[in-house]
């Protein structure tokens, strides 16, 4: 809209994709890590399984991650250049600041995706599968989030796996196009 410089900060494009993120070929991925970045079960398994075995060998060179933070890597076989790893809050009923860490994990990926100059990223829904986040919820903060930070990210796409997922997002997205 209007003359805006490429390098300013701005609010990207939304999408949403269903399917599997490891095919995305973005310039980042996002995975929703757990603190060890040593890989796990769902999306974060599916992931360290594409990216090849090098991926663990340089996560461990990282350390942890502390939850509502994010960290990167290559992407070594994957499509995307980069994986972008966050690890989001387990869901203890809403009263254990998971929210404002849910939001966090946006944000800090966003500022990654930044530092490497990625413009077309790709989120899974964050803490929505094994750390039992609900998926509305969860998918309100995710949008919410992104929409509101500034970033010189061009595009970000929602990735659903599952058809409860596509459906919530795709009701918060509204008009949104989906790619
Ligand atoms: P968390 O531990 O943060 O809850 P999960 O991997 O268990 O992470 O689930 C997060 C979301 O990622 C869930 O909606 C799950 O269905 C989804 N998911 C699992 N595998 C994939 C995949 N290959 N691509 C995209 N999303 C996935």
């Amino acid at each position: 809209m209007g003359e805006q410089h490429a390098k300013d900060p701005h609010t990207p494009d939304l999408g949403l994709r269903f399917g599997d993120i490891t095919t995305e070929a973005v310039d980042a991925i996002v995975n929703a890590a757990n603190s060890s970045l040593l890989g796990g079960d769902g999306v974060d398994g599916a992931i360290h399984q594409a990216a090849g075995p090098e991926l663990v060998e340089y996560c461990r060179g990282l350390g942890w991650c502390p939850t509502g933070e994010a960290k990167i890597t290559p992407g070594f076989n994957l499509a995307a250049t980069w994986v972008i790893h966050t690890v989001g809050p387990v869901w203890r009923g809403g009263t254990s600041n998971e929210a404002e860490l849910l939001a966090s994990c946006y944000r800090e990926s966003l500022a990654r995706a930044d530092e490497v100059d990625a413009e077309h990223i790709a989120f899974p829904a964050i803490s929505t599968g094994i750390f039992g986040y609900p998926i509305h919820a969860a998918a309100h903060v995710a949008v919410t989030t992104v929409r509101s930070t500034p970033t010189r990210v061009r595009a970000v796409r929602f990735v659903a796996f599952d058809q409860e997922t596509w459906d919530v997002y795709a009701d918060i997205l509204g008009g949104t196009r989906r790619h």
